[in-house]
C-alpha cells in the first residue's frame, strides 16, 4: 500500500505551506458556511471552502514542480509578518512563564526578570534607573 502511494506521487509536487493553508481555510469555510441559515451565503460559501480544497489537492498532485513551488515561495513571501507575529505571541506566552517582564518607569524600554526570586531592585539596562517590583 505504502509503495502503492508512493509510486503515484513519484514526480508530483506534495504538500507545503500553501497546500496546508488552502485545506484548513477550505475546511473552515465549508464548516462556517453551514452555520448560515440563509441558503444563498450557505451554498456560495460550501462551493468557495470546496474549490479551496480542490486547488489544494491539485496542487499536491501536479507535476508541474517549479510552478507549485514558485506559488509556496510567493505564498511564504506575503504571509511572512504574519507569521512572524504569531511566533512573536507564542514566544511571549513560552516566556512569561518563566520570567516576568516589565516596563521601565523611566524610558518605558521592557525589562525581563525571571520569576519567583521575591522582592527585587530592578536596574534599567538602558537609562539607569532603578525601582523595586516583586518577580
Ligand atoms: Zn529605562
Amino acid at each position: 500500500m505504502k509503495e502503492k502511494i508512493a509510486r503515484v506521487m513519484q514526480g508530483r509536487y506534495g504538500v507545503d505551506s500553501l497546500s496546508k493553508f488552502l485545506l484548513v481555510c477550505g475546511l473552515v469555510v465549508v464548516f462556517g458556511a453551514a452555520l448560515f441559515d440563509n441558503v444563498l451565503i450557505s451554498s456560495l460559501g460550501n462551493l468557495l471552502g470546496w474549490l479551496f480544497v480542490i486547488y489544494c489537492y491539485f496542487r499536491l498532485f501536479s507535476r508541474n514542480v517549479a510552478k507549485r513551488y514558485a506559488e509556496n515561495q510567493a505564498f511564504l513571501a506575503k504571509t511572512y509578518k504574519i507569521r512572524c507575529f504569531f511566533y512573536r505571541q507564542k514566544d511571549i506566552l513560552k516566556q512569561r512563564r518563566v520570567y516576568h517582564i516589565y516596563q521601565c518607569p523611566g524610558c518605558k524600554q521592557k525589562i525581563r526578570i525571571p520569576r519567583g526570586k521575591g522582592k527585587i531592585e530592578v536596574r534599567c539596562p538602558k537609562c539607569s534607573t532603578t525601582f523595586i517590583k516583586k518577580s
